[in-house]
């Protein structure tokens, strides 16, 4: 590398660090963000990091310099190659390693790639992935002679994630790989749970020939939704391209979303944490966090984004959480981590046991939402505009209005709840409602529309 590394201005993000193969980042990105986290953790006192990667065609490569980049800080390197996320933050649990860093591009395009890094227990962001991009410029960096050595924990982690199983009747059920790094560990882990198994795209393909691995979207999920009518499934399951975020579908073939899912978990888990509290973010539906409470737990409402759900839920001892975007968190019997093929094995644990999910997300009252509406605004705006939105609905709280303002604004009137909020990552402010009818929503889709055009902003098409 360059005695000077310089990162493209993108990289460096708020949850991760990520660019476009070829564009934005490559090898010697790689290595440097070694040598820079590598410093971090050498500096935290660290002595031991875990690195892997997803299925990416560019994974092996970035992979290669950054074991490099660690070495060269001093570190021991333990290398346990292609594999979900979460068998990453298994493997520095599991063997209390000091840090993990994974390589992998989530569910973006084929030629995307980045980097999810763990220190001790906790997810680096923010303020933290800044100061490795200061090192790196700074040329502020450790060095020693580090060394490294392979490790195969898949078999390992899919013990772990089997023996959470707690079903008494045999189910069967699709799971929907989406060519992702779950495929690595799927079929070994499905061979150890009772019941009939369907695995589609379990072969790990980096340029996703077969559908985009992003179970938020619905198009991502017709060929799961077919594959439970075809096999008369119990339920259907898919995955993000690196296993950190589920989705499901139920017997019906109906989608069950994140928000509808977390309530179903945190039912069963209130049952052995009566009165814990239960963190979802603000894109979720009042719903869940009026069953959290019906169910006699703590709902907390914390702001969107899985590394401030993990951070948040360490400093409450919560043990669930979960997001809209289908990062789920058990701390009950595992880790705390989002880790979606465990969250498989939860859910069909629980289905095995109440029936079925069709039934279970029926005590979930019928709602009128829209989807998360994303609309670009300028960059130079995007906060304000919030802002301002903010002081005005403060301006009406009480009345029947309630404001919270923890992440964007989010609005609960007598119809339901509004939400405006701007997005970390990109110029873009997200929009959502939801109510009890069809009128209350044309309501709340109004309010959102004027508050847009209060602060000049032109709302998005749909509201
Ligand atoms: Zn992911």
């Amino acid at each position: 590398m360059t005695a000077n590394h310089r990162f493209h201005p993108t990289v460096l993000r708020e949850y991760d660090i990520r660019g476009v193969i070829g564009k934005t980042l490559g090898p010697d990105d790689a290595r440097a963000i070694g040598q820079g986290f590598g410093t971090l953790v050498v500096r935290a006192g660290g002595t031991r990091v875990a690195i892997g990667y997803d299925g990416r065609l560019s994974s092996p490569e970035l992979e290669q310099a950054c074991v490099e980049g660690l070495m060269s800080t001093g570190l021991e390197v333990i290398r346990i190659g292609l594999g979900p996320t979460p068998m990453l933050y298994f493997t520095v649990r599991h063997l209390e390693l000091d840090a993990g860093l994974m390589i992998t591009g989530s569910h973006n395009p084929p030629d995307y790639n980045g980097f999810k890094m763990m220190l001790g227990k906790g997810p680096v962001y923010g303020e933290q992935i800044q100061e490795i991009g200061r090192l790196v410029h700074g040329q502020d960096l450790v060095t020693g002679a580090g060394s490294f050595r392979k490790l195969d924990v898949s078999e390992d982690y899919i013990n772990r994630l089997a023996a959470d199983y707690d079903g008494t009747r045999d189910l069967t059920i699709v799971w929907d790989a989406g060519n992702g790094a779950v495929g690595h560990v799927l079929r070994r882990l499905t061979d150890k749970l009772p019941g009939k198994h369907i695995l589609l795209f379990e072969e790990v393909d980096g340029t996703f020939p077969n559908h985009h691995p992003d179970p938020t979207v619905p198009e991502n999920l017709e060929d799961l939704i077919h594959a439970v009518h075809t096999h008369k499934a119990d339920i259907g399951i898919g995955f993000d391209g690196d296993g950190d975020r589920i989705g499901a579908v139920d017997e019906h073939g109906d989608i069950i979303w994140g928000d509808q899912l977390l309530a179903i978990y945190a039912a069963d888990v209130l049952k052995s944490h009566p009165g814990a509290t239960i963190i979802a973010d603000v894109k979720s539906s009042q719903t869940l966090y009026d069953d959290i409470a019906k169910n006699g737990g703590k709902p907390l409402m914390w702001k969107t984004g899985h590394s401030l759900l993990k951070a948040k839920m360490a400093e409450t001892g919560s043990p669930l959480a979960g997001e809209m975007s289908g990062h789920i968190f058990f701390a009950d019997k595992y880790y705390g981590f989002d880790d979606a093929p465990y969250c498989g094995v939860r859910l069909a644990g629980l289905v095995s046991r109440e029936g079925s999910l069709a039934k279970l997300k029926s005590v979930l009252p019928p709602v009128f939402n829209t989807p998360e509406v994303r609309f670009q605004v300028d960059e130079e705006r995007k906060f304000k505009a919030v802002d301002e939105i903010v002081a005005r609905a403060k301006a009406l709280a009480g009345k029947g209005v309630e404001v919270n303002d923890i992440d964007g604004v989010r609005v609960k009137t007598e119809d339901g709840w509004w939400l405006l909020r701007a997005s970390n990552t990109q110029d873009v402010l997200v929009a959502r409602a939801e109510a009890f009818s069809e009128a209350g929503l044309e309501r709340l889709k109004g309010s959102i529309r004027d508050q847009l055009s209060q602060s000049g902003i032109q709302a998005p098409e749909g509201f």
